[in-house]
């Protein structure tokens, strides 16, 4: 999976180490685990996906992490993203507004050891305000826009991964709040995640 990722253009190396070793297939169900290494998404129950890992990694290389940051991870899914997150900055904090996906996460982060990652339940979608602010905040699920919460719990000179869109398809978009305030903003390319469902995102079941 990391030679391919390589070879998909992923150059940070931080970020190639962190794929090669925190184990995915220990993150999704047993009757996809055969499928664990290809780049796809797969379902995890709860009518929910772990990301394909290309899309991950660039999402991971777009923040630029060096060790030391807070990060918050909206969307904690499998936990997959939360454990790859914890080798590369120093805290993390994960929410997920389904509880049984975010107990799941959580029993499979403490078997493989990851004491800086802390999974919470909740809607996302308005942050995660106890420990904020973040240094980089990285959203796996698609709104209709960036929400405010996020961007006000967002430090200065962070960074905020996020796909922004319809259900059809979205930007993914990587913000980076300078040291004076204001926010720059780059579109990294077409992709196409599962509803961000929130007080400030989409409504609604999913
Ligand atoms: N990062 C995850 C992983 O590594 O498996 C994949 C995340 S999956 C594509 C998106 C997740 O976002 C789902 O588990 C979904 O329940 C969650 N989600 C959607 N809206 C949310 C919200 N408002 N707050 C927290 N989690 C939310």
């Amino acid at each position: 999976m990391v030679q391919d990722l390589e070879r998909a253009g992923i150059r940070s190396g931080h970020v190639l180490a962190a794929m090669g070793s925190v184990p995915r297939e220990a993150f999704v169900p047993a009757a996809v685990r055969a499928d664990a290494y290809g780049d796809h998404a797969l379902p995890i129950g709860h009518g929910q996906t772990i990301s394909q890992p290309y899309v991950v990694a660039r999402m991971l290389e777009a923040l630029d992490l060096q060790g030391d940051e807070r990060v918050l991870d909206v969307g904690t899914g499998s936990g997959y993203v939360a454990a790859l997150l914890g080798e590369l900055a120093e805290d993390v904090v994960s929410i997920e507004r389904v509880p049984e996906l975010a107990a799941t996460a959580s029993t499979v982060l403490q078997a493989l050891g990851s004491a800086n990652v802390r999974v919470v339940v909740g809607d996302g979608s308005r942050g995660w305000l106890e420990a904020a602010p973040y240094d980089a905040i990285m959203v796996a699920a698609a709104g209709p826009e960036v929400p405010a919460s996020l961007l006000a719990q967002l430090a200065p000179g962070g960074r905020l991964v996020m796909p922004v869109g319809d259900d059809s398809a979205q930007d993914l978009l990587l913000l980076h709040r300078t040291d004076d305030g204001a926010l720059e903003r780059r579109c990294l390319g077409l992709v196409r995640f599962v509803p961000l469902v929130g007080s400030e995102g989409w409504t609604g079941p999913n």
